[in-house]
């Protein structure tokens, strides 16, 4: 009876972007009929509060999520497990961290990227361990599914390393210990993510099951790509060396038996000999007194970047109405959706993008932006509008043109966009409401 009282479809939807600084926090209501409203989170993290934000931002919108959602949270989104994702997840002893408020939510399903299914994990041992699905899900995803998967783990190993490594110039250190940080393992988060309730992991083409939880809503999975999906892009365009599949081949091809990061990502590496530090930092720290600093920066930015084309890329469609939300997708998480004539429609008639990785140069892709057909340079009531979640002077550099966000990506927001960014919220006004109505 209580499926009857719902009305098919929403009415309109309120996306709520919360100021977390540096980092990603939206909450998507859908209104249905009277007083009845479903929930989705997407993203609850930071690696850095806005200077003027208290100390317990974190909390304070970890309490007006569970007051906005009274209590109920239909879904969590996890697009990727870096830090300013998933950080809000944290738990802490006692029930006191801001990952126990949400999971006091009961949310009916968490969505997450593929690379994070525990069946897929080389060293996965227990219940979830199935070796039958495991096997059937590596024939659809690629042979090389597990290289991938170990390579992705060890970079926390990498980023570890980089936050203990000393006598680098002082020009890169600050971006070194950023990507560092933001690359850390967060294993309460990632516990609570995958026991706070049932788990979907996807990649580009598969079935959420958010559509379960929200009658009159289609969504559409456009990202991550599968290894074996990659792999059609990859052959297309092997000519390019910064292509990031080629050098995750090239890092994990070496010896597929040793589980050992250093081993791993760079086989015929040189050790320093001093004892001082930890045997897994002395090959780095080897390195990083032989290279040339920007060279250094250089891995660390693909590794980090290999993670952000872990994102999960979403369209929800309502009526004609379609929201776009891409986490961090940068152009390598995006060339197969782009290269499948399918999406094509569904990219085009975009009416609400969140912007991808916080304004970043190459996480709106030229071609993508080409085809969103709602900008308008006029204030049309059917403009496209933006949301991004930033914090400037956190990312990047405006000499080298890799400021986060990107002056000339803003200011194409601004001329052809209703566009909202975190940063126009000041102190106390910790987030800002948008509707779109259907
Ligand atoms: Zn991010």
């Amino acid at each position: 009876m209580m499926r009857l009282a719902m009305a098919n479809s929403p009415k309109s939807v309120t996306i709520r972007s919360y100021n977390v600084g540096f980092g990603d926090c939206f909450l998507l209501s859908f209104q249905y009929a009277a007083n009845s409203e479903r929930h989705v989170l997407i993203d609850f993290g930071s690696t850095g509060l806005p200077p003027d934000a208290p100390a317990t931002r974190m909390m304070d919108i970890a309490q007006d999520i569970k007051t906005r959602t009274k209590g109920k949270l239909h879904a969590v989104v996890a697009t990727h497990r870096h830090k300013d994702h998933i950080s809000g997840f944290e738990t802490k002893k006692g029930g006191t961290g801001t990952g126990d408020v949400i999971r006091s939510l009961k949310p009916g399903l968490v969505v997450q990227p593929w690379t994070e299914d525990p069946d897929l994990d080389p060293k996965a041992t227990g219940p979830k361990s199935n070796k039958k699905s495991a096997k059937r899900k590596l024939t659809t995803m690629g042979r090389d599914t597990p290289k991938h998967i170990a390579a992705l783990s060890h970079m926390h190993g990498i980023a570890q390393q980089m936050l203990s490594v000393r006598n680098l110039p002082r020009a890169i250190k600050g971006e070194l210990s950023f990507l560092g940080e933001t690359n850390l393992a967060n294993l309460s988060a990632i516990k609570n993510l995958k026991d706070m309730a049932k788990n979907s992991y996807v990649f580009c083409g598969k079935k959420s099951g958010l559509e379960r939880l929200l009658p009159g809503v289609k969504v559409h999975v456009l990202g991550p790509p599968t290894v074996a999906q990659t792999d059609t892009i990859t052959k297309q365009r092997s000519s390019d060396p910064d292509e990031f599949w080629q050098f995750q081949a090239k890092a994990v091809s070496s010896d597929e038996h040793v589980t050992d990061a250093r081993q791993i990502l760079f086989p015929r590496h040189v050790q320093s000999q001093d004892s001082r530090f930890p045997i897994n930092a002395r090959w780095l720290i080897y390195h990083s007194r032989m290279t040339r600093g920007e060279q250094l920066l250089q891995i660390v930015r693909m590794l980090d970047q290999q993670m952000n084309n872990t994102s999960v890329i979403l369209v929800f469609e309502v009526g004609k109405k379609r929201l776009l939300f891409p986490g961090d997708a940068q152009i390598e998480n995006w060339q197969f959706a782009l290269s499948q004539k399918k999406f094509e429609p569904l990219l085009k008639s975009v009416n609400l993008y969140k912007v991808g990785h916080h304004g970043s140069r190459n996480a709106t892709p030229k071609s993508l932006w080409k085809l969103f057909q709602h900008r308008d340079t006029r204030k049309s009531p059917g403009r496209l509008k933006s949301l991004m979640s930033t914090m400037a002077g956190k990312h990047g550099h405006a000499d080298g043109k890799t400021e986060v966000p990107r002056k000339t990506l803003v200011s194409a927001l601004t001329r052809e966009s209703d566009f909202f960014t975190t940063q126009e919220l000041k102190r106390a006004n910790f987030f800002h409401d948008t509707v779109v109505t259907f």
